[in-house]
């Protein structure tokens, strides 16, 4: 398959892509970005994530409704060009080309880039045997700084958290807040077991409002599993019956252990399976064309 880059609706390889030096989104990192994929062929909840980039966009004053595409109607355009079922897709929207200096007056129109690629495939081992992942130091963005409820295209803590994992031999990095309390991985939500409940770090814990946790947790909470959004430890995750992450590319992913110690047995257990089983025929549904998008959660 062809990989395709779409800079303002022109449409092509990515090595003829290109964007200002004077973008804001290169400048200050003065943007914000979704990562969807499709499921055959089909944008998988798409409204919740062009919803999410909408709400991004106007928690920063970046004029979404100023982009010079619509941007539904490019990720759109952008995936039929590349042809493939099983595609992710980063859409950016910056506030734009302006003078060096902060005032965004003279910023604009927006800049909006989407990159549909080849979805990266998640080893079959991983989902039987569980990834590893460790709390590092650095900690999740204060919501009074940059808040991370907004999915900014600022992305450095986030690559200092996940440059800490790899030094220490784990897959993804835990963040904890500034009160030490679990957020969440660098590009991922965490949800851990204990005694058959099943528990996510609140949204008031200063976290992204992840798509696949929503899934999850209306998932779990038609299944009959008991579900609760509260402020957790890092024992609760280190001394967790189970414990997985989620997110759009990663889906529903089995943790095997944190900070080198197997979570329970290692392997993952019964409620994380069932969840992995829900969300799998989810995404099947939403792939079988017939059903509106994100349908399958309202
Ligand atoms: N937290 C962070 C910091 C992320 O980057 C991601 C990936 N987008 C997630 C959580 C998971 O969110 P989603 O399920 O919407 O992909």
């Amino acid at each position: 398959m062809s990989e395709r880059i779409n800079v303002n609706g022109v449409i092509g390889p990515p090595d003829r892509a290109s964007i200002s030096p004077l973008d804001r989104g290169f400048l200050y990192g003065d943007g914000v970005y979704e990562t969807l994929r499709t499921y055959g062929g089909r944008p998988f909840l798409l409204r919740e994530h062009i919803d999410r980039l909408r709400r991004s966009a106007e928690r920063l004053d970046i004029p979404y409704d100023r982009a010079p595409v619509d941007i539904g109607t490019e990720i759109l355009r952008t995936l039929a060009d590349t042809g493939e079922a099983e595609a992710a897709v980063r859409v950016v929207l910056t506030r734009g080309p302006g003078p060096i200096g902060y005032d965004p007056e003279p910023c604009g129109p927006p800049t909006v880039v989407i990159y549909a690629r080849p979805c990266p495939e998640i080893p079959d081992s991983w989902l039987r045997e569980g990834v590893d992942v460790a709390i590092v130091d650095v900690t999740r963005n204060a919501p009074g700084a940059l808040d991370p409820a907004i999915k900014s295209s600022n992305l450095l803590n986030n690559f200092l958290a996940w440059r800490e994992a790899r030094r220490l031999g784990a897959y993804e990095p835990i963040l904890l807040n500034a009160s030490g309390r679990l957020a969440e991985g660098a590009t991922s939500n965490v949800f851990v077991v204990r005694k058959d409940r099943l528990s996510t770090p609140a949204l008031e814990e200063g976290l992204l409002e992840g798509i696949t946790r929503g899934a999850v947790l209306a998932l779990a909470r038609r299944d009959g599993i008991e579900t609760a959004e509260e402020a957790l430890g890092p024992d609760d995750l280190r001394q967790a019956d189970e414990a997985f992450l989620t997110g759009t590319l990663k889906g529903v992913l089995p943790v095997r252990r944190c900070d080198g110690w197997p979570i329970r047995h290692g392997r993952p257990g019964a409620i994380t399976l069932r969840i992995l089983g829900l969300f799998r025929a989810l995404a099947q549904a939403e792939a079988k064309a017939g059903s509106a998008p994100g349908s399958i959660l309202r």
